[in-house]
């Protein structure tokens, strides 16, 4: 439901108006992952930056993921060092630096008869990689067949061999809102960021780049300029390549992957790992009170993907081949579905094989064309985002800007000292430890607003209802600082509500009225 009124209308006029009166040092196309961690890097360098995302941020790849940090142990099957090198020190940089907003998760690795590897070899593996990862996680286990049938009763135990226990990072909240909380940062360090604006042209006239942009909410086109373009638009690199007449050395291809979103397998918090028929990792993933299923892996030639039956049966085939359920799952027990397609990388004199793409590195490329002073990304994953984000302001020094150097981390959750200051504040409040913890992950240094709005309406803290674990004194910041112009943003990329609850019993909740009613307002 569109959420327009005369405010947002004036605000997004006037937004319209500082745009095209200003000439950016750096425009920066999609506001998926990559696009938020290249706006927020070099605005804090003191970069004159602005992002355009033509629908919500985050509602390309980065809304579709399985959520999780981590440091590619699966690409230690194809002999890859220096890729799960990289992504384990990109995990644990991330790992610290947001703290509340990722957590760190067990993953259960159950192996039977049909996996392709023996228990020794898997633990072997969970060895190298802990060490890899600088011993920054957990120590890995092998586990028995008992043990395992101990630890998770969910997990079927006949043809069971053994498994192993090993840590990686899981997103707590959602892909999407690690996303739109990176963009919300780099608005409040003076970026400017616009979901809801297409890039219809680029041309590159007299050493500046001319963009013309439309507001999709005002139906409203204008024209804005920079020096670079940063070209993060996910699979639709090459489109924005085509509308600027200038090419990248690398390409992509594109594999669908899907998850499905059931009610909660296991009450454990561990990921659940199994190789499915094609041999391939098949993971069980914690959300809110559900499970993620998934995922798929199958090449496509476009971007634009959907679920088909076929998906359907397939992950529930496997999940019920893996499990040993009370009641097997059927697609009556599917609450939600995700599906996009992974951007991979062939590299600059590469051939498009079909044959062996799976094998494809994982690895982004960022590449710098000097003629026309643009920076693309391609690939890339939530786990390796600081790597992009850091690649990017390379790239544009190296196109001959001065940046200054950030003064405090430029990436990561609100001080230990804010923290402590806002745990206090809470307390004084008579908040909750747990909602106090809850809010910090949710808002970061925005939490103090929604404290300030709940000591000026104590009611504005009760939770809507059983399904919907959030208050008004929340919601009110999100409206606030979020971007949100269709109630959609908000349950699908700013919570976890439009994905765990089935809407057939959210659109009977009063809670949910109340909160629809709260953004028209
Ligand atoms: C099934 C699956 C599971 C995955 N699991 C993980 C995981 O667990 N961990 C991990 O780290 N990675 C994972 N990934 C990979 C990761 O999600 C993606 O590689 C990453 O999100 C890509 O981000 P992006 O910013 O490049 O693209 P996107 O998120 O797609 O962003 C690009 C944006 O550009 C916008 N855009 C395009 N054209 C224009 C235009 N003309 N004007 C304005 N905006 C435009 C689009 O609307 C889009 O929002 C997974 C991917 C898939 C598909």
């Amino acid at each position: 439901m569109k959420l327009t009124s005369s405010e947002i209308e004036k605000k997004r006029s006037e937004n319209i108006k500082e745009i095209s009166n200003t000439h950016f040092d750096a425009l920066v196309v999609g506001g998926g992952i990559n696009g938020a961690v290249s706006t927020l890097a070099l605005r804090s360098r003191g970069v004159n930056v602005a992002l355009f995302e033509k629908n919500d941020f985050a509602s390309g790849v980065s809304q579709e993921s399985s959520n999780l940090v981590w440091g590619g142990f699966k690409y230690l099957e194809s002999y890859e060092l220096k890729l799960v090198m990289e992504l384990c020190h990109s995990r644990n940089r991330l790992a610290r630096a947001y703290p509340s907003r990722l957590v760190e998760k067990r993953f259960l690795a159950a192996l039977d008869s049909s996996s392709p590897f023996a228990p020794w070899f898997a633990a072997l593996g969970a060895n190298a990689y802990w060490g890899i990862g600088q011993f920054a996680t957990k120590r890995p286990r092998y586990r028995s067949p008992r043990t395992i049938k101990r630890l998770e009763p969910s997990v079927r135990a006949d043809n069971l061999i053994g498994g192993i226990e090993y840590s990686d990072h899981l997103i707590v909240e959602n892909d999407s809102r690690f996303v739109i909380q990176m963009i919300v940062d780099a608005a409040e360090r003076g970026a400017s960021v616009s979901n809801y604006m297409t890039v219809l042209e680029a041309d590159y006239l007299k050493k500046r780049w001319h963009l013309k942009v439309k507001d999709e909410i005002l139906d409203q086109e204008f024209e804005t300029t920079s020096d670079v373009l940063v070209n993060t638009a996910g699979p639709q690199v090459s489109e924005i390549c085509n509308m600027s007449n200038t090419k990248t050395e690398s390409n992509l291809v594109f594999s669908k992957g899907v998850h499905l979103i059931v009610p909660r397998v296991t009450d454990s918090g561990r990921i659940l790992a199994f190789f499915d028929e094609t041999k391939r990792l098949f993971y069980v993933i914690p959300m809110g009170e559900c499970s993620v299923i998934g995922t798929t892996d199958e090449r496509v030639k476009q971007h634009e993907v959907s679920v088909s039956s076929d998906d359907i049966d397939f992950l529930l085939k496997e999940a019920n081949t893996k499990l040993s359920l009370s009641k097997p799952l059927n697609a009556q027990d599917v609450i939600a579905q995700r599906v996009g397609v992974r951007p991979l990388v062939i590299p600059k004199g590469g051939v498009d094989q079909d044959k062996d793409w799976t094998e494809l590195s994982r690895r982004h490329e960022v590449e710098t064309n000097r003629r026309y002073r643009m920076i693309s990304v391609l690939g890339g994953k939530l786990s390796d985002c600081l790597n992009v984000g850091e690649e990017v302001v390379s790239s544009l020094e190296d196109l001959g800007y001065k940046t200054s150097k950030p003064t405090n981390r430029w990436y990561g959750e609100p001080s230990g000292a804010e923290k402590s200051i806002f745990f206090h504040a809470a307390k004084k409040n008579g908040i909750e430890e747990d909602v106090i913890k809850e809010l910090w992950r949710r808002h970061g240094s925005r939490s103090f607003d929604v404290i300030e709005n709940i000591s000026n309406d104590p009611r504005s803290a009760e939770k809507l209802s059983e399904n919907i674990d959030y208050c008004l004194a929340e919601i009110s910041v999100m409206k606030k600082h979020e971007f949100i112009y269709d109630s959609e943003d908000l349950l699908r990329r700013r919570t976890l509500i439009g994905q765990t609850v089935p809407r057939s019993q959210l659109e009977k909740d009063s809670g949910f009225a109340a909160l629809i009613e709260h953004l028209k307002k």
